[in-house]
């Protein structure tokens, strides 16, 4: 069968760390229900594993735990676990879908004893929403106007205890009053290959493909240390893999199919290696501006900020400069590009970093 019949979607970007909408019902199926289950992180999961305990031998709900990290990196599984550990029921909500403070009101005033709320894109509540929050997480309370004017009166309503495991892929954003309510900070890092390796063919068994470990390593090399883009990749690659192979994902199979979908050795997509390219041809290496990197590259700012230089900068080939983005050597060298020698124009020179 010809190669164009296989079902790749070109306008999705394969490498995002964003959910895609085909994600959601792969994601809830291959999503690890406990902790032993769950890959790597094994400095955030070990602290964890000390919270849970402790907070089951007290016979109290854990206290409130703030999750960040970059998207795809098992936030919102690590608050499923922390329910299903707890033997609790859990509220999945995000920071844009609380507008007001009534539906706050309402999301807590529903809790049950012990459960967990879990807020993903906590640093996007609104302010008003915030002063909501802070009696909800110190006192178990709700503070409640009645009418307007000099007769309003405030009444509270007490809460259930619960825990509130909020997730952010920006830490920064967050206001200082919202993070000191958190008992427990976790941050999540990029995963290594082989542990995405791991994930990968965990993810396989489920779904019943057949994968190496030479093929699993091949995908890991290019998913961006995200399981999220692992889980994907082995998605896209077992399509390839029954259409053009026997159905089993092995290294050859793995490595043709990720350069029919542009992937190189690195992971890096068409998206990224424009941005290097772009950089070196129109700005000598830079610095420039990331406007005005977007702009000529026809893209969003944030989609360059948050999708491609987390990684870019992670593999080294770019750097964040007072004055703007730069590319490095090894971004030269991937793009088989000749790197400039010390110029008088002020440029760095290469061959001395
Ligand atoms: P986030 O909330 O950080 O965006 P998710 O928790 O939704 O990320 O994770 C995305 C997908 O990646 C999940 O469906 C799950 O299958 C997979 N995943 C994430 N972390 C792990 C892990 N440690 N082990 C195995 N699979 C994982």
């Amino acid at each position: 069968m010809a190669i164009e019949s296989v079902d790749v979607n070109p306008a999705a970007r394969l490498v995002s760390p964003d959910p895609e909408p085909e994600d959601f019902d792969a994601e809830a199926s291959l999503r690890p229900k406990t902790l032993d289950e769950y890959i790597g992180q094994d400095k955030a999961k070990e602290n964890l594993k000390i919270y849970l305990q402790a907070a089951k031998m007290r016979g109290e709900p854990l206290d409130h735990l703030l999750l960040y990290g970059p998207p795809g990196l098992g936030k919102t599984t690590l608050a499923c676990i922390v329910a299903q550990e707890m033997g609790v029921q859990i509220r999945v909500t995000s920071g844009p879908a609380i507008e007001k403070p009534g539906d706050l009101a309402a999301l807590l005033t529903n809790l049950q004893e012990g459960d967990v709320l879990f807020i993903d894109e906590i640093h996007r509540l609104s302010r008003q929403v915030e002063e909501v929050l802070y009696p909800a997480l110190e006192d178990y309370a709700l503070d409640i106007m009645i009418g307007k004017g000099p007769g309003a009166q405030s009444i509270r309503i007490n809460l259930p205890r619960f825990t509130l495991v909020g997730a952010t892929t920006r830490a920064g954003q967050l206001t200082g009053p919202l993070r000191d309510r958190f008992g427990v900070l976790l941050k999540l890092e990029l995963y290594s290959p082989e542990e995405l390796a791991r994930i990968i063919r965990r993810s396989a068994a489920i779904l019943g493909v057949r994968c190496t470990q030479e093929g699993a390593l091949e995908l890991a090399q290019c998913s961006r240390g995200t399981p999220r883009v692992a889980n994907r990749l082995l998605k896209r690659v077992r399509d390839f893999a029954m259409v053009i192979g026997d159905g089993s994902v092995d290294g050859k199979t793995a490595h043709s199919a990720l350069r029919r979908m542009d992937i190189d050795e690195k992971g890096l997509d068409e998206l990224d290696r424009n941005v290097l390219r772009a950089i070196i041809e129109m700005y000598g290496g830079g610095p420039v501006g990331l406007e005005t990197l977007a702009a000529a590259l026809g893209e969003e700012a944030v989609t360059l900020e948050d999708v491609c230089e987390p990684y870019l900068m992670q593999m080294g080939y770019l750097t964040r400069t007072p004055r703007g983005r730069c590319v490095t050597r090894y971004a030269y060298e991937h793009l088989g590009i000749r790197a400039p020698r010390a110029e008088s124009d002020g440029q760095q020179s290469f061959d001395d970093l």
